[in-house]
């Protein structure tokens, strides 16, 4: 397959921008290659500026659940547009997509939107810290929440200490306000908040943990942390800009029936266009700027193009049987994935959750970050090789999952299974 114009376009690209990209991961830098300039895309379907076509699977990173270019998200758009781009000042559609959101969500009183899933993190955490007037907030290793400085930590030395930056530019007194612990050690959770609750702020989860592979948790788990954020008084937010109409209209909270205080939304809620929101429980809810001290504020939230676009992603989600027929249609790919590794035997697993899923090089389940060899990722970054030779398009590093959109028909996911098949063959021969 030729790709030279692509590697042509990234090497002028260079020039310009940090990494020839405006996004690190786009940068193919734990796969081969350069990474394609994309010209269009429809439906399940990318095309690269040298005319070739992809199977998508990454979907833009999740937003695009109804795959590219879908009518009625392009049409609402085109015909917002029509009125003007944006106003700072409210519009009947914001209050349209809030209304949609609150009233399909239990656990959602207010929101607040924004225009990146970071910002609505960064937001959801000032706001927790301003609501309990306490500054430190415990993250799992292996869940992303955007590149919020403070949030951008690892684990320092030892059992459950406070983080250390891992970003350059993040200054060690903010890391040391958030404590990074590993998914599923409830040791460890209980003795920091037996030894900490006082100065904890928040608990923060992706309640599915999918931006480090998919390391599905236990719904007793997520249940516990709740009991356990009641009893030492801190609040919990679970980052749903993933899982957020991926899983369910009601996201993760909703399908594992587990109430967080705060939730924040990106992704799917912006149909493709930028939109974020923060949400939650009234009482906390009205501690944001101007009802409440926690100033927080965005020229371009709540944008109505954007919010055109969320609100007719979200009617399309909302239609009855949507969930359940893409989850058919993921399980049918995965099905597919796994009778062939049985049959052949391989030293892998695909998990799976809703309409996300993601290729292990192991049959070990895996419920944390650390349980993930690194050496693993050497299998993907062949198997990404054969896929983009022959047609298939994953995010470009083993860590990242891959999503099925309602645009992928039965007969798009038949093919993108027989050529993942031959490919996982031919990473396991080479
Ligand atoms: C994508 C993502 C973010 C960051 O959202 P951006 O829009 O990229 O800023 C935060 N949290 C989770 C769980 C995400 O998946």
């Amino acid at each position: 397959m030729i790709r030279s114009k692509s590697t042509a376009l990234y090497e002028e690209a260079k020039q310009y921008f940090p990494g020839g990209v405006n996004s690190p991961v786009r940068a193919f830098k734990s796969v081969h290659g350069a990474p394609l300039f994309i010209k269009n895309a429809n439906g399940p379907m990318l095309y690269d500026e040298d005319g070739n076509s992809f199977i998508d699977f990454c979907c833009s990173w999740g937003p695009l659940i109804h795959g590219h270019n879908h009518p009625s998200i392009k049409e609402a758009v085109i015909k917002t547009l029509e009125n003007g781009m944006s106003f700072g000042a409210p519009t009947v559609l914001g209050t349209h997509l809030g209304r949609t959101m609150i009233g399909n969500h239990r656990y959602l009183d207010k929101v607040r939107f924004v225009s990146s899933g970071t910002e609505a993190v960064m937001s959801a955490v000032r706001l927790a810290r301003g609501f309990t007037g306490k500054d430190k907030v415990i993250k799992f290793d292996g869940c992303y929440h955007g590149h919020v400085d403070s949030l951008m930590v690892k684990a320092g030395s030892g059992l459950a200490t406070f983080g250390t930056s891992s970003s350059a530019g993040v200054p060690q007194s903010l890391a040391s306000e958030t404590i990074v612990i590993n998914l599923n050690d409830l040791e460890a959770i209980e003795d920091t908040l037996k030894e900490h609750s006082d100065r904890i702020a928040a608990i923060i989860m992706e309640p599915v943990p999918a931006n480090n592979g998919l390391l599905l948790q236990d719904q007793n788990f997520l249940v516990w942390i709740r009991k356990l954020c009641d009893d030492y008084n801190v609040l919990l937010i679970f980052d749903e800009v993933i899982s957020g109409y991926r899983v369910g209209a009601e996201g993760a909270s909703g399908y594992y029936s587990v109430e967080p205080d705060l939730l924040t939304f990106g992704k799917i809620i912006g149909g493709g266009l930028p939109v974020g929101a923060f949400g939650g429980r009234a009482d906390i809810m009205s501690h944001i700027s101007p009802d409440g001290p926690v100033y927080q504020a965005g020229t371009l939230s709540a944008n109505p193009v954007a919010m055109a676009a969320g609100l007719a992603s979200l009617k399309a989600c909302l239609e009855i049987g949507f969930y359940e027929r893409l989850e058919n249609k993921t399980l049918m790919l995965v099905s597919r994935l796994r009778d062939h590794i049985d049959k052949k035997g391989y030293d892998m697993s695909v998990v799976t959750i809703g309409s996300i899923f993601w290729l292990a090089f192991t049959k070990e389940r895996i419920s944390s970050a650390d349980q993930i060899d690194p050496k693993s990722m050497d299998h993907f970054k062949k198997l990404h090789t054969y896929l983009l030779d022959h047609g298939v398009y994953l995010g470009p590093s083993g860590y990242e999952v891959g999503f099925v959109s309602q645009a992928h028909t039965q007969k798009t996911l038949d093919k993108a299974a027989t050529i993942i098949c031959a490919g996982i063959d031919h990473t396991y021969k080479s």
